[in-house]
């Protein structure tokens, strides 16, 4: 019953050092947030010696009688929150979602038409080294060349040419609202599933911020540690018609044992997502993210080059586009972080330099959101990126504007080394 600096003092000195930098620093990557202490708590803690394969109340293994307890509210708080049929909240991550979700809806070489990987998509969605596109002949949509946005139109024509069996819209990198009701009438019209990934926008969903997928898709899957700042995992809503094809295709058709942890850290997020501080924080999530698309395009940054992808956002993101900028999205990142803000660099539509460098950032605000910050301090914010990326920049005086925000919104201030406890 060691304490973990006194077993493993090097893996201590790590967790030590990695809060520091949470701490320390902005984090800005669109994808990542701060659970809050009740959740790493939950997920810290003897579930993770459960066995407990099956589902609640129909478990391979005994002694299930509290993990069930925790499984079956993480179930009903889930389908309540975002109004859906069935829920199965056993998938590991987003990627292990998506996998089962495909594997109970189409077979093995059946289409699927999703979102272009290069143009926002995910991995899942049909790159081709994934098992999404090793297992499935892949089609994609992508964004207009003028609009960087999706249109429909194409997306109708691309489905009618390609038939896929299952539609996926969802991205990770998109900074817009998308019409499901009109992915829907293109997967009827063709006979295809529909299936939404919320992976990015679910917190916005859940807050009421953002068109619901759930009355529209036969199946959504989401991330639950994005926008949701719950425990690094997945989940997976849908009809009442497809319950059983889901749950078997989670276990045993993809995974073993369910993290019981994990899954009662998801029971604690989605009793927190119900709630008003909750709305508050997304609300305050987009609210920054208009900031800073409203600051990145004032003619004095576009002077340098730099403009956002389709001129705003609906969502918790903003994509910088460099392309007209000397620094590319390497460069841009590198600044960043030179300031203590963390971003990263992301692959324009069409993007004319290479991946390993890219023309585009990715910036998001759920993470400060969750810090407290409101339109004052993402209006700072905003202002520090911009000055970071014009010519001329002084990396210590923005790090000591930097410095001020991080001092005043404390991370985890109560907890300290009870956040590796
Ligand atoms: N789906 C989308 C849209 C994502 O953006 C991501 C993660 O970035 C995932 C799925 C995969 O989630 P995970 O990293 O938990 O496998």
């Amino acid at each position: 019953d060691r304490p973990l600096a006194e077993v493993d003092p090097e893996i201590a000195a790590v967790l030590d050092a990695e809060l520091g930098r949470q701490r320390d620093t902005l984090e800005m990557i669109a994808s990542e947030n701060f659970a809050p202490r009740a959740v790493l708590e939950a997920q810290g803690s003897v579930l993770t010696n459960k066995y407990a394969e099956g589902y609640p109340g129909k478990r391979y293994y005994g002694g299930c009688e509290h993990v069930d307890v925790a499984e079956s509210l993480a179930i009903s708080r889930v389908k309540e929150l975002f109004g859906a049929e069935h829920a199965n909240v056993q998938p590991h991550s987003g990627a292990t979602a998506n996998a089962a979700a495909m594997h109970a809806l189409i077979r093995q070489g059946d289409g699927i038409l999703g979102l272009e990987l290069a143009h926002g998509g995910h991995l899942t969605h049909g790159m081709k080294i994934n098992f999404s596109g090793r297992l499935y002949d892949v089609a994609a949509y992508g964004v207009d060349p003028q609009t960087f946005r999706i249109d429909m139109d194409v997306v109708r024509a691309k489905a009618l040419e390609a038939r896929p069996k299952l539609i996926i819209a969802g991205w990770s990198a998109y900074p817009r609202h998308l019409d499901f009701a009109a992915f829907r009438s293109i997967a009827d019209e063709v006979g295809a599933h529909f299936m939404v990934d919320m992976a990015h926008f679910a917190g916005l969903v859940a807050a009421g911020l953002h068109p619901s997928p759930v009355p529209h898709a036969d199946v959504v899957t989401s991330t639950v540690h994005k926008t949701l700042a719950g425990p690094r995992s997945g989940v997976i809503l849908s009809r009442e018609e497809f319950a059983k094809k889901i749950d078997s295709a989670v276990f045993p058709g993809q995974q073993g044992g369910p993290l019981m942890h994990v899954i009662a850290g998801k029971a604690v997020a989605f009793k927190l997502a119900a709630g008003e501080e909750f709305r508050d924080r997304q609300r305050r999530t987009l609210e920054g993210a208009q900031i800073i698309a409203e600051r990145l395009t004032q003619p004095d940054v576009r002077e340098a080059g730099v403009s956002v992808l389709t001129g705003g956002t609906d969502v918790h993101l903003v994509l910088v586009d460099l392309r007209e900028s000397a620094l590319d999205g390497q460069q841009a990142e590198d600044r960043l972080h030179a300031v203590d803000i963390t971003v990263n660099r992301n692959a324009v539509p069409f993007d004319p330099r290479p991946p390993r460098v890219t023309s585009g950032l990715r910036i998001g605000t759920p993470a400060l959101a969750t810090r407290g910050f409101g339109a004052a301090e993402f209006t700072e914010v905003a202002d520090v990126i911009a000055a970071a990326l014009k010519p001329g920049f002084d990396a210590d005086a923005l790090r000591a504007r930097v410095a001020k925000l991080t001092e005043r919104f404390p991370l985890y201030p109560s907890t300290g080394a009870q956040v590796r406890a």
